[in-house]
Order: structure tokens, then sequence, then C-alpha cells
């Protein structure tokens, strides 16, 4: 791979083997010689899949998190209810 050290290679070269596509600029797998434009190795939806969601909701009881407020009131009426009855006020819609 003419032009591309594999070995201390700096921050601009790797970024440019990323547009080159020598790169997945996904993951950064080696997938070259790229064609001139960014490409990658195919992880690209395995890794949106496996980026965790946001989960801005916590369960004020235990902590846990839930991507939606509906999540965490299932999860407080499921396993909190009996607990804190006022709580659950404060949290259900
Ligand atoms: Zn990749
Ligand atoms: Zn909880």
């Amino acid at each position: 791979m003419p032009g591309l050290k594999r070995n201390g290679e700096k921050m601009g070269e790797i970024a440019e083997a990323i547009v080159n596509g020598d790169l997945c600029e996904q993951c950064g797998s080696w997938i070259g010689p790229g064609d001139g434009y960014p490409r990658n190795c195919g992880c690209d939806s395995g890794a949106r899949a496996a980026a965790p969601a946001p989960k801005p909701f916590k369960c004020p009881k235990c902590g846990k998190s839930f991507e939606k407020k509906v999540g965490r009131t299932d999860h407080f009426i499921n396993h909190h209810r009996s607990e804190v009855n006022k709580l659950v006020e404060g949290y259900l819609e």
C-alpha cells in the first residue's frame, strides 16, 4: 500500500486513509486500497445498532435508565408501585 504507513501513523494520515477509502470510515478497519472516497467495511448498520441509545429517563428508586418516559413508568409500576405511591404519582402522566 504505497503512501500509507501502518506503523507510527499520524492522525492526518489516518484521516487521509479514511477519506481515500483505505480504512473503514466507521470502525477504521483496513479495507484498502481505496478508490478515493470514504467507505465502510460493512460494519455500518451493525455499529449503529450496537451504539447505546440515550436513556434520559432514570428511575428515581433504583437508578435504572430508560429511553422513553413510558418505559420508566412501566418499570416503576411493575417494580416499585407498592413501595412509594407518592413518588409514583409524581412520575405518572
Ligand atoms: Zn468498519
Ligand atoms: Zn427502579
